[in-house]
């Protein structure tokens, strides 16, 4: 059946960035109109948008289902001694039981804060539990097992070979890429160069090529990551990454807090994707992204809550308005990045990090049906102005009333449709205290 979106303010973030006033149609799962329509089917299901803004679904490309669990259990430490210390043992001590609870967790979240769409980073084991979260939750998303054969302080728990890591990655992607009538897609995940041996990353690296798949790792993040992978190879981590064949259009690195201009140019000539994240920077104290720079070299950049215990929140409206904002003060410039560039990291620029752009990211005639729906009527947002504007700084995601994907809504006025909201709670609390003994941890 149609759905007919009506009365709102559609918010397109099309190469024209239009924005316009009336409906959005849906047939099936894509937008087959928008705007002044004639006489639409009377039996169609109509979803009131009055004072409401229209907006593709978001999308948040670089995220953590596995440590959604561990939120507020790893505090006031650096990127290395957070996950030696704390994030490691934690996901050492997942079994399938607490990988569903802390998937579901983060999912619900996301979801009805409006995030349409993910690539995710597991851990070593237990994916299964992720995707098949993932699958009952309607969400939109990529994801792919944590890769990790090597390196100091990694707990017995998430060690593997170089074999079993390729082979077990190989067959996830087998089974899940494709699935759910194609909204989920594998994504190949060696964690970091710190973790990963050049043999496994040469070896992933053209795994994910043979297969058209993505390969998402975590790069130029930290100092201190930095200065380790120079002292391991005697290059720095972007070029390292691009000799084993981790560069180009189907690579997606995280961060890039600590990238130069001269890398940023190269990234930007050879299509490497990049994932702004700025909350995990500040709370791992890795620094201020050169976002500017990044824009203005024409580099893909999206943006992305990275996992809870470096956040605390899976809350995309955070991520972008902290992005226009850290971005402002970086560089002292009031126009930095603009409100409209700000939200483009989470809709149309996302979608080319992720190779979605001809499906989603816009509000667009045949694309997906992937749309958020956004309260505009609320003490913080009136009385309004440039609406790009009011989305970016004053909207939050308990504004946030409908979310579709594929047409189908996830969220329907502000309440999770696809996953139960109380038992979600129930476990994550139940969960979350017996990985934490699992761990031999304490709560903080
Ligand atoms: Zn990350």
């Amino acid at each position: 059946l149609d759905v007919i979106i009506r009365g709102g303010t559609i918010v397109t973030m099309d190469a024209e960035n239009r924005v316009l006033s009336g409906d959005l149609h849906i047939q099936g799962d894509r937008i087959s109109a928008l705007g002044q329509l004639p006489s639409p089917d009377p039996r169609a299901r109509v979803i009131r948008a009055d004072g409401c803004a229209v907006i593709p679904g978001l999308i948040q490309s670089h995220v953590h289902l596995c440590q959604t669990l561990f939120r507020g259990m790893a505090n006031e430490l650096p990127l290395l001694p957070w996950l030696k210390e704390r994030i490691w043992p934690l996901e050492a001590a997942h079994n399938p039981s607490s990988m569903r609870a802390s998937a579901e967790l983060g999912l619900a979240e996301m979801l009805k804060a409006g995030t349409s769409c993910i690539l995710d980073m597991g851990t070593v084991h237990h994916q299964d539990s992720v995707f098949d979260a993932m699958r009952r939750s309607g969400i939109r998303g990529f994801s792919g097992k944590a890769m990790m054969d090597r390196g100091r302080s990694v707990p017995a728990g998430l060690r593997e070979s170089t074999r079993q890591s390729l082979d077990s990655s190989r067959a996830l992607s087998a089974k899940w890429h494709g699935r759910a009538k194609g909204r989920l897609h594998y994504a190949y995940a060696p964690r970091f160069i710190l973790s990963c041996s050049p043999t496994l990353l040469r070896r992933t690296a053209r795994a994910a090529k043979d297969e058209g798949v993505l390969i998402h790792t975590h790069a130029a993040e930290h100092r201190a990551e930095r200065e380790a992978v120079r002292a391991q190879l005697g290059l720095d981590d972007i070029e390292a990454l691009e000799g084993f064949g981790i560069a180009g259009p189907q690579a997606v690195l995280a961060h890039g807090v600590q990238l130069r201009a001269a890398e940023i140019r190269r990234m930007a000539r050879l299509g490497t994707r990049v994932v702004h994240c700025p909350s995990a920077n500040l709370k791992l104290s890795s620094g201020l992204a050169p976002l500017k720079r990044m824009l203005q070299a024409g580099l893909v950049v999206g943006i992305g809550a990275d996992g809870a215990p470096c956040n605390n929140r899976m809350d995309p409206w955070t991520e972008i308005r902290q992005a226009a904002l850290l971005a402002m003060a970086r560089e002292g410039d009031a126009a930095a990045v603009t409100a409209s560039e700000a939200l483009g990291l989470a809709t149309r620029r996302g979608a080319e990090v992720l190779g979605l752009q001809e499906e989603i990211g816009s509000l667009e005639v045949g694309k997906k049906a992937d749309v958020t729906i956004v309260d505009l009527n609320q003490l913080h947002t009136a009385p309004g102005g440039d609406v790009i504007s009011q989305l970016v700084y004053s909207s939050t995601a308990s504004d946030v009333r409908h979310v579709l994907v594929d047409g189908r809504q996830v969220v329907r006025d502000g309440e999770l449709q696809t996953l139960d909201e109380a038992s979600i709670l129930r476990r994550a609390r139940t969960h979350g205290r017996r990985i934490l003994e699992r761990a031999g941890l304490s709560s903080s």
